[in-house]
């Protein structure tokens, strides 16, 4: 196993169930993405009992608060603990080669020869930049997720945020409130309020099946995997972070930006319809609660059914910035992250840099699996709370193709 994140630990915890040998390689330390990762502010934005893994619920005071990354820290290494996960600390793989009975995997500490991989080494390995970042002047300072930290580290002025999904709306939110000018450059993005009819919208996601649905009953799968993350923060206020309270608390909205030409950033005139289709996009979801809501007797558990105010559209949002002017001094790029498979000397990752994959199952790889990956083989895949889920399935295609390898079937 490549990776001690959650998603490899819950994977550690049903093979032993299973009483399958295993051993998991991690670069760092347990949960080492969110020690060194993650901005200083950084909450979870899905509720803490939705933080369950295999046989370790959330028994904390606080079930609807969320945890701060100290606190997800905490809960991944005493998962491990309580695992006793098999955990090969500060070892970094650096090639993984298909082998006649299997897999070689080179480290940085030695070699080890398996039957079996599975790729846990997490969705989210590097922040992706698009290629427009190279007309940006050399006098404004570029961050992206992992190296942005809090307001006070950035140089004085002006802060252009690129992109409007979770990363984009939290940064944006928050250097506003520190007394920075933002400015948000907004493509395509999915809107929620935070609560609805009075329950986190997260306990109706789940309640309502939307994350439990499964990767071979989505229509377009490959469009479903690269959808933005929801605008959502975990606050103890619970409060909704969408595009009309950014501009309520002075946010400049822009559209997505376009091309950077001679220093002047352009952005894209097609801002209504961008609002427009978040907005039908969350009514539609809503409806789906609704829907769900009528056949459940939920008497009393939840308010009547809500709407929201569409998001306001400006008269005229600007459609081009001078980078060369001062008025901005650094860009964030909130532009998503991308999983690295440099050290995958395997013939299973595509062009674009994408592990080819059957819900997990790694395509013309035997007894190669990966997990953690967006709707791998459900919705709620990438979250804590889907590892458990896709941990079982895995595990059981697994089982199987050991046995069918121990008794000379497979196809090695
Ligand atoms: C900014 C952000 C906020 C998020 N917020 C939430 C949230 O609120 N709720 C939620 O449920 N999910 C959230 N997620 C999604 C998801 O839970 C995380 O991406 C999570 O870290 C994925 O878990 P994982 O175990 O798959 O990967 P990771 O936690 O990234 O673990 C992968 C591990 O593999 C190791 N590794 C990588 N390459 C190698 C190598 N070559 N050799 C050895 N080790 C290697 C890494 O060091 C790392 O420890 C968030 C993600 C991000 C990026």
């Amino acid at each position: 196993m490549i990776g001690a994140g959650h998603a490899g630990l819950a994977i550690s915890r049903i093979l032993s169930e299973h009483s399958i040998e295993h051993v998991i390689i991690e670069r760092g330390e347990v949960a080492n993405s969110w020690r060194y990762e993650r901005w200083d502010s950084l909450r979870l934005l899905t509720p803490n009992w939705q933080c369950r893994l295999p046989g370790y619920p959330y028994e904390g005071t606080d079930p609807d608060g969320f945890m701060s990354m100290p606190q997800v820290v905490e809960r991944i290494a005493g998962f491990a603990a309580a695992i006793a996960a098999p955990v090969r600390t500060h070892t970094t793989v650096s090639s993984v080669k298909r082998t006649d009975g299997g897999y070689r995997v080179t480290t940085d500490q030695g070699e080890i020869r398996c039957r079996s991989v599975v790729l846990a080494n997490g969705a989210a390995n590097t922040p992706h930049v698009p290629q427009v970042h190279r007309g940006v002047p050399e006098r404004i300072e570029c961050f992206t997720a992992f190296d942005y930290h809090n307001p006070q580290r950035l140089p004085p002025g002006g802060v252009l945020i690129v992109g409007a999904s979770a990363t984009g709306v939290q940064l944006a939110d928050e250097i506003q409130r520190s007394g920075r000018s933002v400015t948000l450059s907004v493509g395509e993005h999915v809107r929620l309020p935070r609560s609805y009819r009075g329950r986190d919208v997260l306990w109706w996601m789940e309640a309502a099946g939307v994350w439990n649905q499964r990767y071979d009953e989505i229509d377009d799968i490959e469009r479903a995997r690269r959808l933005p993350s929801p605008q959502l923060i975990g606050t103890p206020e619970r409060a909704t972070l969408d595009l009309n309270v950014l501009r309520a608390g002075g946010v400049e909205i822009v559209g997505r930006l376009s091309a950077i030409r001679d220093g002047r950033a352009l952005f894209s005139g097609g801002l209504r319809n961008q609002f427009a289709l978040a907005d039908l996009k969350m009514q539609r979801l809503l409806d789906t609660f609704d829907d769900w809501g009528c056949s459940q007797p939920l008497d009393g558990a939840v308010g009547p059914p809500e709407r929201f105010a569409p998001t306001s559209a400006l008269a005229t949002p600007r459609l081009s910035l001078d980078l060369r002017s001062g008025e901005i001094r650094s860009i964030i790029w909130a532009t998503g992250f991308r999983p690295d498979y440099r050290w995958l000397e395997v013939p299973v990752v595509t062009a674009k840099g994408e592990l080819r994959h059957d819900g997990g199952v790694v395509v013309d790889a035997p007894g190669m699996y990966a997990i953690g990956l967006p709707v791998l083989r459900r919705r709620k895949s990438t979250f804590i709370l889907g590892a458990e889920d896709d941990a079982r399935d895995l595990v059981a295609h697994l089982t199987r193709y050991l046995a069918e390898a121990k008794s000379g079937r497979a196809a090695l």
